[in-house]
């Protein structure tokens, strides 16, 4: 009998060895350690000739099960869980980058993404490029002969630029440089990234996958089709039966920067994977029609949902992630006052950051996100005093706009 269904998978998927007890749910293993019969199943073991557990900074139990199961939903060749988004993305780096190296990118990124690359990894002697990865002349012209990777989000955040990954990774593959896209915004439950040419995934778990804001995580999801024979840093890695990537993040890099996923968490957003379809499906098409609802009010500028006929990505955005491309939008009122009057008036929507709550959150970018940027820097970033970002949650779409209308009538 084969399982096709999403949460069919998630929900039969075995943990691999029987439980005392018998217990349903895979049981959150605490242990940091673990014991061997002798000295040459120990030996096996710490050299890699066996898969058996040593110690949980490597790997654990319940954390490995949880990587399974992202392994089942998304067909990967190698899935490694992190202890938050940004762990996923500085190892994902550290695993790819050499010093002389150059990494290309837009300067449309997440705060703590675009502070990783330009002051953590530039110290290391890492260049970071942006360009406008809507434009590929752009692209491939700062594309050389030392270009680590080409990274993007796959919606940007808060910009709402969506780019044509078939378009980007093509350009990419030409040059033998991998595609890395950060693809939180949109799940692995309604967007298939190796189809789309994306060779290594990174992901903030914290977000949909952790089933409403219960735990930071990460994941990276190395696809195993990437030829590394090309990267200075990979190709000695290339004999191994696990892609080179994959190899030397999971045998160096990740023990080295001790941040992997902990078994209290791994269980978790173990759960939050067995709801992830049905919280997404509800969560994006509330969102859909909240920004149809939105776009009609007189006092709203503008809105910036890409599922919106009339948005300038919408094609793009409906070839790539179906009709409700996530459950984030943003929107514009006429000034900063308007937008802070707005939100001091809001009596359900929950002034907070963070993504993909079961409650829906709204935020100034401007003044938290990147309040501490330069006015410079913000607008390099298309970062705008007069933008909302709204995280659309579970709640009735007339309760939130209902709240949205009283809030709104000054
Ligand atoms: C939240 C977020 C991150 C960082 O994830 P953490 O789990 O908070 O470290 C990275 N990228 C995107 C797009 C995010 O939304």
């Amino acid at each position: 009998m084969k399982e096709t269904k999403y949460e069919t998978k998630q929900l039969g998927l075995p943990y691999p060895k029987n439980d005392a007890y018998g217990a349903l749910s895979m049981p959150i293993y605490h242990a940091l350690a673990y014991e061997f019969d002798t000295a040459e199943e120990m030996e096996a073991a710490f050299c890699g000739y066996t898969t058996e557990h040593t110690y949980s900074r490597v790997t654990n139990p319940t954390v490995q099960y949880f990587e399974e199961r992202v392994k089942v939903a998304t067909g990967a060749h190698g899935v490694t869980a992190l202890n938050s988004g940004m762990a996923a993305i500085s190892n994902t780096f550290f695993t790819l980058a050499w010093s002389g190296s150059n990494l290309v990118t837009s300067r449309h990124l997440f705060g703590n993404t675009y502070s990783f690359f330009v002051n953590t990894l530039n110290a290391f002697g890492v260049e970071v490029r942006f360009c406008d990865l809507t434009n590929m002349d752009e692209v491939a012209n700062c594309i050389d002969d030392n270009t680590c990777a080409l990274f993007t989000e796959v919606i940007t955040n808060p910009q709402m630029e969506v780019v044509d990954l078939i378009k980007l990774a093509d350009v990419a593959h030409n040059r033998n440089v991998p595609l890395v896209a950060d693809t939180t915004i949109v799940p692995f439950c309604a967007f298939q990234a190796a189809d789309f040419g994306i060779d290594i995934d990174v992901i903030s778990s914290s977000k949909y996958i952790s089933g409403g804001a219960t735990s930071l995580g990460g994941l990276i999801i190395d696809y195993g089709n990437f030829d590394w024979s090309h990267s200075p840093r990979l190709k000695s890695f290339t004999d191994s039966s696990l892609s080179a990537f994959h190899f030397k993040l999971r045998k160096e890099i990740h023990r080295n920067l001790g941040a992997y996923m902990t078994p209290e968490v791994a269980y978790k957003q173990s759960l939050g994977l067995e709801t992830l379809q049905i919280r997404y499906d509800r969560q994006a098409a509330n969102c859909k029609a909240l920004a149809e609802k939105i776009q009609a009010m007189q006092d709203v500028v503008s809105v910036n949902y890409p599922g919106l006929p009339g948005n300038p990505f919408y094609e793009v955005s409906k070839r790539q992630f179906g009709a409700n491309p996530g459950a984030m939008m943003t929107f514009d009122l006429d000034s900063k006052e308007r937008c802070y009057n707005f939100l001091n008036r809001l009596k359900l929507i929950h002034r907070a950051t963070n993504l993909f709550d079961n409650r829906t959150l709204i935020i100034h970018p401007a003044s938290t996100i990147y309040g501490t940027f330069t006015p410079e820097q913000r607008a390099a970033m298309d970062i705008y005093d007069t933008t909302l970002r709204l995280s659309v949650g579970l709640e009735g779409v007339d309760d939130l706009m209902n709240d949205i209308c009283q809030a709104l009538a000054m």
